[in-house]
Order: C-alpha cells, then structure tokens, then sequence
C-alpha cells in the first residue's frame, strides 16, 4: 500500500470551507449575476474540491466596463514606479502564502506539493518581480526624421487597454501570473479567466492583487467555462487584446470570435516537440533529461518532448534507459510526499490519454511500458495513468502527429541528424524542440534548423522570466515572457511636433 498523503492544512481546509467563490469585479466579489456555479474536483480522489461562481457574458461585460473605467482613471494616475511596487507587493504576498498556495494548487490540479511548491509557485514570485522591474523601463524613442529640419518626432509606447486573459489548467498560477504580470507592468487592466478545471489559485492571484493596493477594477477575476465566460470575453467589443495559452483548437475558436472589434490576440498553443539524441551525446544526461522533459507535470506541458528521435548507435540503449525512467517514477496523490507522477488534471483528460494508448497499440506501435490506467494501491478512484514508452512508430502516425497532454513518449530511430531534424519539423507545430549532442556544429545547425520557439541543447524546457517562450507555426504568435512581452502589452504612438 502507497505512503497516505499529508493532511490538508488548516488554513487550505478552511479555504475549502469557505465556498462556493465568487467573481471579482470593480474590486468586489459578487456571484454571477444569474447565481450559477460549477464544481472542481480533485483529480486524485475524484471529489468535489470546492464550488464556484460560474461567470458568463454578463458578468464579463460587467468586468469589462469595471476595467475601462479603472483603464481611464485612477490607473492612468498610477506612476510607473508605483506599479512595480504593486507588483513587488503582490510577489511578497504570494511568496509569503507560498505554501498555501502550493497546496491548493496540487489539490486542485493533481501535481506533486513539491512541484506546486518550488517550481510553480516559486517561478510565479520571479516572474512578478522581473515585471515589476519592467514599468519603469518602458520606453519610445526620439527619431531623426528627414522630412523637414523643424519636425521632431518621437515614440510613446502606450498600455494596448483593456486585456483578456484565458488561461489553462497545466500550470494554473503560473500561466495567469504570466499574463497578469506583464499586463499591469505596461498600465493595462486585465480580466483574468482561468479554466474551469483549476480555478482557485486564480481566486486567490485576485485577493492578493487587492490586498496588495492594485486598485478595484485592474485585476478581475471570472471563473467559469470556456464556451461561456471564455466565449464572451474573446468576443466582447471592448477588450483591446485578448492572450490565451491553450489548445490550437480553442485558439482558432478565439481568432474567430475577436474579428468582431478586430482585437489583437497573443496565442501560445499546443506543440509536438520534437526531442533529438545523437550517438555522440552523454547519454545518461539525455535519458533522464528526455524522461522529464515528457513526464514532468504528466505530460500536461504544450512544449513536452513527445517525440525522441534516436540516432540508431544508441536506439536500444535509450529506448531501454527512457522505460527505465518510467517506471521508477513514484505515482500516487500529489499530497503524498515523495510522489513525483500525480493523476491527470481531470477524467476528460484521462479518456482522451486512454484513447491515445488504444490508438497506439491499434496502429501497431511497440508499448514498451505503462500503457494504462493505475487502479491499484488506492488510486482508483483518481485520474491517474502509468507513464508510457512506445518504440517502432512511424512519424505519420496519430500518437506521433497528435498532441496526447500525458505521460506517453514515443520513440522514433534515425540514422543522420539532418533526417531527425526534417522529420522533427514535419508536424504542424512548432513550441520546442531538443537536442542532445557534444558537437557545438550539430548543437548550432539543429538549433537554426528546428522550426520551433524555443531549442534546448542539452538541456530541455528550462525557462526564466527573461527568456522569450511562444511558438512557431500553429502553436501560435506573440510570446509570453522576457523584453519580447513587452510588445505584445504594449502599442506605440508616433508623435510629431512643428518648432518652425
Ligand atoms: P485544454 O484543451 O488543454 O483543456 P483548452 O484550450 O480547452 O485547453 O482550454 C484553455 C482555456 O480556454 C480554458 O480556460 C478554457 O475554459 C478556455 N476555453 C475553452 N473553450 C473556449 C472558447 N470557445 N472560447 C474561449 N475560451 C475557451
């Protein structure tokens, strides 16, 4: 029998307690104006964690008359300086509820506490902070113009205005966090929609914005689903700029829906990231790195390395070592200490994987471990599956094209690099990529060759809040984080003065 998982604390049970949670709009927390609600679960019992106010289009419109009128007054009166103290305060809050916050996260989420604790919530605290360092270093620029000696013309990059933020339910805090931040760095208002599967980190993200000074109406938080509050926030006339991270499918939903008042939309979308291990490369550093990089978060992660071409010198030696991987990943409720493989965020999620495994063995690729759902050691009633290694699978085939969002690798052989490149770029994605090798020429051509936002050289999905992240192709355009952020956040002004 697996080690039981810790007790929730009191603080997290009274906050369980305290439901259902309401919407925050105009700096008040208000049901949804028609009363509805929606239940979250935990994933790894399957029971309802906690009940909340299920926001739709009126309450969004709501929310979004709250934001202009913040927008366009005491907002505008915020000096940039004083938001960065805003957003420094709000970083102090989160780290100071830190742990808290890491548990709400993993229980509402299904991922280990440790996870929650020093990567997602620790990563949120940086984040903040290196935006908050952003609002004073927001600049246009004086351009020597050629067409009269009397003109000056200079740059003011202004806040784009009201911004919609949809948000998934892999990394909940931290994908809000990377919105948010960025959009009150350069003076925007922002209406924060996180998914329906994880809303509570959101809830919280809006208490804390508020105790931390950011005046009513800057921050709104709308929980609900996706075709309805989702829907209306990417179709309402008065949001200038609506950046969603989620599926390809749901981004197109929102390049449709923002025609109306022709909006500018940021999307970081799915992936089917291709991960390279060469012959020359150190080979117990890419196993377990190429093991992480598909199994970290159960493969919930748009950048995850689904797919690992391996130089055929070395296919059964890593073919070996990734199922090895595999199986030594200790799975269980994400409370349980030493667990690092908890459930899937949801049984929808769980169906979809299952599906995918059928799929693959239909198509006649080699299952070389997992494969299935656990029902055993008391996780039967949760949303967990064993994580997965397939062999022999053709690059045209559906678990090699299609984005699964689990823990399920496969594992393709090639003889040259440049054959692993082509058939790592032949896929309608491009978020990450990966490869493995001790030759600077092999690390530098792959790293132009690959058609993907970001290339990890020995290394895969690290991140830093300086660091741009986005995608190539259908997994999207704009990019989340680093200076690149700043434009998607921002619009700029030429102005022109006559002294003559
Ligand atoms: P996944 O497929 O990983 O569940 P989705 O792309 O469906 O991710 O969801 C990401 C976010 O998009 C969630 O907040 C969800 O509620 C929202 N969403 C889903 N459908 C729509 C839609 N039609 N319009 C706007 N937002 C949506």
């Amino acid at each position: 029998m697996a080690p039981a998982p810790a007790p929730v604390s009191g603080t997290s049970a009274a906050f369980l307690r305290s439901g259902p949670t309401k919407l925050l709009i105009g700096g008040e927390w208000v049901e949804a104006a028609d009363g509805s609600t929606f239940e979250t679960i935990n994933p790894a019992t399957g029971e309802v964690l906690m009940t909340c106010a299920s926001g739709q289009a009126a309450d969004v419109d709501r929310a979004v008359r709250a934001a202009r009128r913040a927008l366009e007054g005491p907002w505008s009166r915020v000096s940039p300086a004083e938001r960065g103290s805003m957003l420094w305060r709000l970083a102090d809050l989160i780290e100071h509820h830190a742990d808290l916050l890491a548990e709400i996260e993993t229980l509402d989420n299904g991922k280990p506490l440790a996870h929650s604790r020093n990567d997602d919530i620790a990563l949120v605290v940086d984040q903040l902070r290196y935006y908050a360092g952003w609002t004073t270093k927001i600049e246009g620029q004086t351009i020597p113009v050629s067409s009269d000696p009397n003109h000056f013309n200079f740059t003011l990059r202004e806040p784009v205005g009201v911004v919609g933020a949809i948000v998934p339910w892999n990394y909940p805090l931290q994908m809000a966090v990377w919105k948010l931040a960025p959009a009150l760095a350069c003076g925007n208002t922002c209406i924060l929609k996180p998914a329906e599967q994880t809303p509570l980190t959101a809830v919280w993200l809006g208490r804390l914005a508020l105790e931390a000074g950011i005046p009513p109406g800057v921050v709104s938080v709308i929980t609900g689903y996706g075709e309805t509050a989702g829907a209306a926030l990417s179709s309402h006339p008065d949001v200038d700029l609506l950046v969603f991270t989620g599926s390809t499918e749901v981004g197109r939903a929102i390049v449709t829906a923002s025609a109306g008042n022709l909006k500018r939309v940021a999307l970081e979308l799915g992936g089917k990231s291709p991960n390279i291990i060469c012959a020359d490369a150190d080979l117990d550093k890419a196993i377990a790195g190429a093991a992480n990089a598909v199994f970290y978060n159960m493969g919930q992660d748009c950048s995850a390395g689904t797919r690992v071409f391996v130089a055929d010198e070395v296919h059964d030696e890593v073919l070996a070592g990734l199922a090895r991987e595999a199986d030594s990943r200790t799975i269980g409720d994400g409370l349980t200490p030493g667990v690092d493989q908890g459930p899937l965020v949801s049984e929808e999620q769980l169906d979809k994987v299952l599906a995918y495994l059928a799929a693959g063995e239909q198509e006649g690729a080699q299952l070389v471990t997992g494969g299935a759902r656990v029902v055993g050691d008391g996780l039967g009633r949760g949303f967990f599956v064993r994580p997965t290694v397939f062999g022999g699978v053709a690059n045209d085939k559906k678990i090699a094209r299609e984005e699964i969002f689990g823990p399920v690798v496969v594992v393709l052989p090639f003889s040259k690099v440049e054959d692993a490149v082509r058939m790592g770029n032949a896929t309608r994605y491009g978020l990450g990529a990966g490869v493995w090798t001790r030759d600077v020429r092999t690390a530098h051509r792959a790293a132009r060759e690959l058609k993907a936002g970001s290339v990890w050289v020995n290394c895969y999905n690290v991140a830093d809040p300086a660091s741009p992240f986005g995608g190539y192709k259908e997994s999207g355009y704009g990019r989340d984080l680093g200076r690149d952020s700043i434009d998607v956040y921002t619009q700029v002004k030429s102005v022109w003065i006559d002294f003559g």
